[in-house]
């Protein structure tokens, strides 16, 4: 049987809702290297038989509560040390503040945003905690998320390898949560790798805090980054981990996928960013292996082709800010709302506003965020067009 044949076969498969293996994934990427038209206009039936023609995006503003890290990843500008101009410490006034500006802009999201337990490394970080009144940085999400609420924005917390304790406490005020699993492969960990000094970064590790937020019920968000150096057998198997996980708890609302942009100040500046054919190849692939998930990529990282990834299974831009900026990208500045609405409208799909939650995940969440959402909520679950234009 030649490849090609086979390449038909599997992608058959799909649209016919059988399973396909990791052997059939790895074929398809294979034909799809000398032509992905096949995989390309699969992921895009399969896009629309699940999404139809709507792109949802979330408004919202990023709350960089606190970027010092106890790990460091070969590709992270976020990142800051004591000193340095870019460190935030966020001071509850501060989370005020935004959060009544962010109010004012019609954000729905308030993204809380920090480095890997920062108080187990920096003095800093701990007296920072002390002067607002708390002992660990989950403490304050706790804090910094029930003010969000009382100012009528809906949390969603990724602050790392949160415990188990932890994500129960801020299931109470978060409508979803994000960790990244980045990539599944041990060997990013090792030296000269990516990963190698992220002990959060360990597959394990990520893997029990995605296993703890099903067991709790959390609609979680996490994803992949692409173009840091993996095989793609790597990649094939962090998606199959996802689905996995996704199969056995049901939880996981969304899977971002992030193509690598060098960053100048960071170990990795000299590495190539993710070549945009076999990151498209990767956002197919992941429709094939995931039908009805929710998939996005940031559009400020594709700034002159985002709008090309609709055609091939993208149904999500993500969270969009229209006053802060990407943190962890922010050579990358998001495009304007109006703009994206515009670029999307040619690509022949309508931009819809979401909650921080899909709403096939309400089911999830407690009575009391379900009311609030409820207020500013149209038929389909998605944010009233009056609400956010
Ligand atoms: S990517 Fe996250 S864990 Fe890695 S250094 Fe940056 S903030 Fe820390």
């Amino acid at each position: 049987m030649n490849r090609l044949v086979l390449n038909s076969e599997s992608l058959n498969k799909v649209l016919e809702d059988k399973t396909i293996s990791r052997q059939d994934v790895i074929d398809i990427y294979q034909n799809a290297t000398k032509d992905p038209n096949e995989l390309f206009s699969t992921a895009q039936n399969l896009r629309e038989k699940f999404k139809k023609d709507t792109v949802t995006f979330s408004k919202k503003a990023f709350f960089n509560i606190v970027n010092l890290c106890k790990d460091t990843c070969s590709y992270c500008t976020y990142k800051a040390e004591p000193g340095e101009e870019k460190l935030s410490l966020m001071s509850k006034q501060q989370i005020s503040e935004l959060l009544q500006l962010a109010k004012k802009y019609r954000c729905v999201e308030a993204l809380f945003v920090t480095g890997e337990q920062p108080e187990q490394r920096y003095q800093e970080a701990r007296d920072w905690l002390k002067e607002n009144g708390f002992s660990t940085t989950a403490e304050y999400l706790i804090h910094a998320s029930e003010l969000a609420l009382e100012n009528g924005l809906f949390p969603h917390t990724n602050a790392g390898n949160l415990n188990f304790e932890e994500l129960r406490e801020l299931k109470k005020t978060n409508v979803s949560m994000g960790v990244m699993l980045e990539n599944i492969s041990e060997r990013l960990t090792q030296r000269d790798m990516p990963h190698y000094l992220a002990a959060s970064k360990r597959p394990k590790a990520r893997l029990e805090v995605l296993e703890n937020s099903g067991k709790l019920g959390i609609p979680m968000t996490t994803g992949i980054l692409v173009g840091i150096g993996e095989t793609i057998e790597e990649i094939i198997d962090s998606i199959l981990a996802i689905k996995q996980l996704h199969q056995k708890y049901g939880n996981i609302q969304e899977v971002i996928l992030q193509n690598f942009q060098p960053k100048p100040d960071t170990k990795m500046k000299d590495s190539p960013s993710a070549d945009e054919n076999y990151f498209k190849t990767i956002v197919a692939l992941s429709r094939i292996i995931m039908p009805e998930m929710n998939i996005q990529i940031p559009p400020n990282l594709s700034p002159k082709s985002y709008q090309s990834f609709l055609s091939v299974g993208i149904n999500d831009w993500g969270g969009i800010s229209p006053l802060t900026p990407d943190f962890v990208n922010p050579e990358f500045a998001w495009p304007e709302i109006n703009k994206v609405d515009e670029n999307s409208k040619n690509a022949g799909f309508n931009l819809k506003c979401r909650f921080p939650v899909y709403p096939e995940f309400f089911s999830f969440i407690s009575k009391e965020l379900r009311d609030k959402i409820s207020i500013i909520e149209d038929k389909e679950g998605l944010v009233k067009e009056e609400y956010w234009r």
